[in-house]
This record gives structure tokens, C-alpha cells and sequence, in this order.
């Protein structure tokens, strides 16, 4: 007999596995169903977690190699045993994916292994080793994720040609790897594999990495990464890559100049972005829309075409993280329940766990400039944090951007040493819609690098202390 839900997630990541949590937590009858063969989609297995796993053991091997003499610290030969690194990334990855299954037995979540398949706007069919078994739902929520794209003619083989998802596993340090593409994902992998030895070039075709961050963060950010010998080849277009016999050989034009280049590399990491994956959910003919870049259209509430049928996450419009997917999980559980679920789209940090890290959110400075908005600056620069200069991580700033005349936080922005953990406060003040006079009359704890915000928010008036 078939088993009826009040509310069915096809897709078991961070968009789809805390909605069906949060449903069960409200009372709701929820199932998950997963593909896979583990929770966590691609933030736990592919993603989020496996890449900051081996970006930390690369940058505290990179450290003890080249940093630790200069601290007092002498060690005998600092060797790298990769094979061990990436049982260390995998134990992480297992933990965490198992995690979630617990939390799924713990809150009473229906975990379906297999592949969803719309049958009718209340029915989902899933098949497993050829076995499939139908499954009646009041509300569906589409939560599929998103896949790798690459370039026309360039075929991922996960091999040689890798997505994200090779370079999480290589079993040997390339000597030369090509990074097409110079967004956070191809430079937190290309960053691993540099510090662990391999000559590193990121082919981006923009004038600059990181599109979309501020540009003056993402200027500073390339000048640290190519002192720490990352090479960059901007405003350049991939054609194609082609296989020597060992060797792989990248050939691009660069856009100002039409002179057409050749690298010769062991690895090509196609890293060019993301697209949402609705692959086999029979959407076109339950009449679910998408839009033209292939995402499923939504409204203000989550709901697709069809009313009781929602979408979240990577598969959505808006920035492909794990956070906004678990937010959104979030909000249209509570909207299902009747409740007023919300996401606040202009307080959704971004950060590159790289060394040193990158993070933001708001506005940025080219954003205010476009829709006109009135905007002070504050800046202040590691370089006079006491807390930066005791570890010797004093590359990087910090940046805010308030209403020039209401003193609205707007923005924030900072590359530096723990970026990622001080943006959350940033975060915090603006959901409180804090101004930035509010944030430099908070006591911050000395020493700390959370001063470097407290002086950026006294510097929006021009009266920060130490510079
Ligand atoms: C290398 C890398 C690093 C990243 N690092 C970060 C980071 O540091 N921070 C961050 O916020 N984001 C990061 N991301 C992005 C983040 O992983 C995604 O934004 C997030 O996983 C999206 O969550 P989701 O639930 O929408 O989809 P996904 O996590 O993609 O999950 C979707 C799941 O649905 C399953 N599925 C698909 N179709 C079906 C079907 N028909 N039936 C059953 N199951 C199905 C898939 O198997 C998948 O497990 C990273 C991504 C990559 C690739």
C-alpha cells in the first residue's frame, strides 16, 4: 500500500534534509527522498565539507613547511602522505553524512533511498535497484541541487579533465594544473594543490577573479594569492584542451590582445560554475516551469507552477550555498505549516575558505554606485591589529559601507585571517539593521581581530584609533 506524507523532499542536501528536519519538528508527516546513497547532497560528500577538510590539513602542511622555523618551532622533514589526507577528508565527509541520517531517525524524517520521479502533483514515484515503489504526498519539495558545467568541447572525464569533484580526490600532487575559472570553487582547489606543490595557473576570462565580490576585496585577494604563487591569466578564453601523449595542453586567446596561448599541464580543472540539476523529475509534463537558465521557477513563498509543489536551494534562483538552501529548507517547512517562513536575501554571507580567508555581505561598492545609493566607507587595515601582527597574518582589511545618511550598514567586506568566522557579526548587525555607529560603540574583546571591524565602523566617521 502506498505510504502517505504531509510533506515529501526529493533531495536529500542541505536545502532538502533540514526542510524535511524542520517539517517533522512541526508535527508534519516528512520523507526524504535521496539518490545518492548518503545525506548530506553535495555540501556533505562533494562540497562544502571535503574541500575545507583537505584546505586545512594543505594549509597546516604548507604552514609546518615554511612557516614554523620562523616561530621557534624546528621539525625534522615535513613530508607529505597524501593517501592519509584524503582518509582524513573521507572520515569527515562519513561522519557527517551518518549524521544527518541520525538526525533523521532522531526527528522521525522517512529516509527513501533512491531516485524521485514526479508521477502527479500528489504522487512520487522512486526507483531503486529496480524496484519501484509509489508514494503519496500532500506537498512535494523539489530540492535536486546542482551539477558541474563545463565549456563546450571540453569533456569531464574526472580523470585528467576534472570537475571540483576530481580535484577533491586526486591520488597524486599534479606537477602543473590549468584552473579554468576563477571563482571561490577553482581557487580553494587550486589553492589546496599549490600549497601541497603543484605549480597552479587560473585561466578566468573576466578582467578580474571572483565575479560579483567587491572589487577592491577581490584586487587585494589576487595580489595575496600571486604572492603566494598562483599565476593568473585574466580576460582569457579557454578554446580547448587538447590530449599529448601524457599531457594535457590548454589553449586560450586572450580577449584584448586575440593572441592565442598554449600551457601544457598534468591536470585541467574545469571549474566554470554550477547549473541547476532537474534531470528525470518529469517536470515538464507535471507543469512545473523553469526559466530560461534552467531553474525552477518560484514565488515569494517557494511555490513552483503547481501550488502544492515548492523548489529550494541550488536549484533556485539566488547564490548556490549551502546556507540559503538550508534557509530556504527552513522557511517553506514553516510556510507548509502555515506559518510566515522568510529569507532575508540582502544578509546571506559569502565566504572563500582560502588563506587568508574571504568573506562578505550586503552590498558591495559597484552595487550602491549602480542603484545609486549615497555611501560612506570605512577601512582598516590588518597591518595595525595587534592580534593579526602576534600570529603574523597581518595580510588583508576590513571594509564597511553605510547609508551616508542614515548610517545603515549596507556592506561588509574583508579578506584576512578568520574573515569567515568575524562575518557572521556582520551578519548579526545588519538582520538587526544595525548602524555602523552601533558597531563601533560595541566593546570587542582585545586581542582580537574582531577590533579590525570595531576600527573599520569608527573609520566610516574617519575616527578610528589605530591608523
Ligand atoms: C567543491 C564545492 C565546494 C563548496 N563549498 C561551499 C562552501 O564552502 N559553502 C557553501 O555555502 N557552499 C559551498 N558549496 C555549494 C553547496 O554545496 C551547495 O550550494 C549546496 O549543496 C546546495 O544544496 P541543495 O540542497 O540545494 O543541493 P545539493 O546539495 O546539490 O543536494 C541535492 C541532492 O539531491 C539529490 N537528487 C537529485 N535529483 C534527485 C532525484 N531525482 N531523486 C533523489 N535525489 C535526487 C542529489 O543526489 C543531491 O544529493 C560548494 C560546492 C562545491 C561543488
Amino acid at each position: 500500500m502506498e505510504e502517505n506524507f504531509d510533506l515529501l523532499v526529493i533531495g536529500g542536501g542541505p536545502g532538502g534534509y533540514v526542510c524535511a528536519i524542520r517539517a517533522a519538528q512541526l508535527g508534519l508527516k516528512a520523507g526524504c527522498i535521496e539518490s545518492r546513497g548518503t545525506l548530506g547532497g553535495t555540501c556533505l560528500n562533494i562540497g562544502c565539507i571535503p574541500s575545507k577538510s583537505l584546505l586545512n590539513s594543505s594549509e597546516l602542511f604548507f604552514k609546518a613547511k615554511n612557516n614554523f622555523d620562523n616561530l621557534g618551532i624546528e621539525t625534522g622533514e615535513i613530508k607529505l602522505n597524501l593517501k592519509k589526507m584524503m582518509t582524513n577528508k573521507s572520515k569527515s565527509v562519513q561522519i557527517l553524512t551518518k549524521g544527518v541520517e541520525f538526525l533523521f531517525k532522531k526527528n522521525k524524517v522517512s529516509y527513501i533511498k533512491g531516485k524521485g520521479v514526479l508521477f502527479s502533483k500528489n504522487h512520487v514515484v522512486v526507483y531503486q535497484d529496480n524496484k519501484k515503489t509509489s508514494y503519496k504526498a500532500k506537498n512535494i519539495v523539489i530540492a535536486t541541487g546542482s551539477s558541474s558545467l563545463s565549456l563546450s568541447g571540453i569533456n569531464i572525464d574526472e580523470k585528467n579533465i576534472i570537475s571540483s569533484t576530481g580535484a577533491l580526490s586526486l591520488e597524486k600532487v599534479p606537477q602543473n594544473l590549468v584552473v579554468i575559472g576563477g571563482g571561490y570553487i577553482g581557487l580553494e582547489m587550486g589553492s589546496v594543490w599549490a600549497r601541497l606543490g603543484s605549480k597552479v595557473t587560473v585561466i578566468e576570462f573576466l578582467d578580474h577573479i571572483t565575479p560579483g565580490m567587491d572589487r577592491e576585496i577581490s584586487k587585494e585577494f589576487e595580489k595575496i594569492l600571486t604572492k603566494q604563487g598562483i599565476k593568473f591569466e585574466l580576460n582569457s578564453k579557454v578554446t580547448t584542451v587538447k590530449t599529448l601523449q601524457d599531457k594535457l595542453m590548454v589553449q586560450f586567446i586572450n580577449n584584448n590582445t586575440k593572441a592565442q596561448e598554449n600551457l601544457e599541464c598534468d591536470k585541467v580543472l574545469v571549474s566554470v560554475g554550477r547549473k541547476p540539476y532537474t534531470e528525470g523529475l518529469n517536470l515538464s509534463k507535471i507543469g512545473v516551469k523553469k526559466d530560461d537558465k534552467g531553474r525552477i521557477e518560484v514565488s515569494k513563498k517557494f511555490q513552483t507552477s503547481i501550488s502544492n509543489i515548492f523548489a529550494i536551494g541550488d536549484v533556485i534562483e539566488g547564490p548556490m550555498l549551502a546556507h540559503k538552501a538550508e534557509d530556504e529548507g527552513i522557511a517553506v517547512a514553516e510556510i507548509i505549516d502555515g506559518q510566515a517562513g522568510h529569507v532575508n536575501y540582502n544578509v546571506i554571507p559569502g565566504v572563500v575558505y582560502t588563506s587568508p580567508e574571504v568573506a562578505t555581505v550586503g552590498k558591495t561598492e559597484e552595487q550602491l554606485k549602480k542603484n545609486q545609493v549615497n555611501y560612506k566607507v570605512g577601512k582598516f587595515s590588518l597591518i595595525a591589529n595587534s592580534r593579526a601582527k602576534t600570529i603574523n597574518e597581518t595580510e588583508g582589511f576590513v571594509k564597511i559601507l553605510a547609508d551616508s545618511k542614515t548610517d545603515k550598514v549596507l556592506g561588509v567586506h574583508m579578506i584576512g585571517s578568520n574573515a569567515g568566522e568575524l562575518i557572521a557579526e556582520m551578519a548579526l548587525a545588519m538582520e538587526f539593521g544595525a548602524s555602523s555607529e552601533d558597531i563601533a560603540r560595541t566593546c570587542h574583546a582585545h586581542p582580537t581581530f574582531s577590533e579590525a571591524i570595531k576600527e573599520s565602523a569608527l573609520a566610516v566617521d574617519k575616527r578610528a584609533i589605530h591608523s
